[in-house]
């Protein structure tokens, strides 16, 4: 048997006859930019995370970028963000002339830590950058109370979260994206929802900010004439095929969600006790939708190479925390800098998952996984 870290192919093999009559009729009414499908597929995703507005862009870093131009965010401003994370997040505050500011991470949750955020804060804070990373939503409640205090913006990146959601003091559930001010999503095809090809959309309750929005998108235009720019916006839309698409794929989030949590616990059931093995820490409060699932693993360099011998193909989703990245060498961080961050990224493991993972290459990967740890 050969297990793959993702799969890709299973999940559209399902909708392939769906999503091609949809860019059948797209084809037929040439309708490639601003088409039907992207307003329907804004109104049912802002509705989907119960969020007042949408605004569909073409990738999830664009989505991260515009969100800090609608607020402001430019030279001189500080914005904080998690060192372990994708380095989208960290690239969309560099690309408005802002510096990005680290800070460590939760070592049971992998998001940002609310201590070391707010100790990171300074007079130039403008914005702090939440990601929900591998599905796991971050500790919203402390984070919110710790920006109102600091007067400071919050930015969820929630590229890998879709769906995923925080229960609050009322007991409701809320959906990651929609707890801040603005909340950001990629479409890139291997997240929880993905198109086919690039996109992303940010999503906000505040009528200005998506204002703001729709002419950051769309070369600063608004209303009718389409030769007037208001502000100096950017070309960043999403097409009408991926919209069709992805609206397609939004009807089947939630189940695979659930299949994902369902596979999710099969391993860490498998997983749990196991000497120098550590599953992923799930709060009763939030509900994970496991984009990856990663573990803690002593040894992490010789397991993986061995898994991989095996046929079992895991990732190493970061082995190298932002402030060790050679593009922020400018930032002048060092080793050591961030503990908790350097110690995950040593010894992560993310195992093979997404929705259409069977229960039988599950229990064969925790097979050879044991046999990597006992041998
Ligand atoms: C995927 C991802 C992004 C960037 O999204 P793109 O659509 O690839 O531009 C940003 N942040 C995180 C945490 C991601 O996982």
């Amino acid at each position: 048997m050969n297990i793959p870290f993702i799969d890709v192919k299973t999940q559209n093999k399902e909708l392939k006859k769906r999503l091609l009559k949809r860019a059948g009729n797209i084809i037929d009414n040439a309708d490639f930019i601003f088409g039907e499908d992207v307003k329907c597929f804004e109104k049912e995703f802002s509705a989907y995370c119960k969020s007042r507005f949408a605004v569909g862009v073409n990738s999830g870093t664009d989505a991260l970028f515009l969100a800090l131009l609608s607020l402001g965010v430019g030279p001189g401003d500080e914005v904080i963000c998690p060192v372990y994370t994708y380095i989208a997040t960290a690239f969309s505050v560099s690309y408005t002339g802002a510096k990005p500011v680290f800070a460590d991470i939760d070592e049971k949750t992998f998001t940002i830590s609310p201590q070391d955020l707010e100790k990171k804060i300074t007079k130039k804070t403008k914005a702090v950058i939440v990601v929900h990373l591998y599905g796991q939503p971050a500790q919203m409640q402390e984070i919110i109370r710790i920006a109102k205090k600091h007067n400071i913006k919050v930015i969820e990146d929630a590229a890998q979260s879709h769906g995923a959601k925080v229960k609050n003091k009322k007991g409701q559930w809320r959906y990651t994206g929609a707890i801040g001010d603005i909340g950001c999503f990629s479409f890139y095809p291997t997240k929880n929802l993905g198109c086919c090809g690039d996109g992303g959309l940010v999503v906000t309750n505040n009528k200005r900010i998506y204002e703001r929005l729709l002419m950051l998108r769309d070369q600063g235009r608004k209303g009718k004439n389409r030769y007037l720019h208001y502000i100096k916006g950017y070309n960043s839309r999403l097409d009408s095929i991926q919209a069709a698409f992805l609206r397609e794929k939004l009807t089947m989030l939630d189940k695979w969600n659930e299949m994902r949590r369902k596979n999710a616990h099969l391993y860490s059931r498998l997983l749990s006790n196991i000497d120098g093995v550590i599953t992923p820490f799930e709060p009763i409060d939030k509900y994970h939708v496991f984009h990856i699932y990663a573990l803690l693993v002593k040894n992490r360099g010789r397991v993986y190479k061995e898994l991989k011998a095996r046929g079992v193909n895991a990732g190493i989703v970061y082995h190298c925390p932002l402030h060790l990245q050679k593009a922020y060498k400018e930032l002048k961080y060092r080793r050591g800098d961030f503990p908790a961050a350097e110690r995950v990224s040593k010894e992560i493991l993310c195992l093979p998952m997404h929705a259409h993972l069977s229960k039988k290459q599950i229990y064969f990967i925790v097979k050879k996984i044991k046999e990597c740890l006992f041998r």
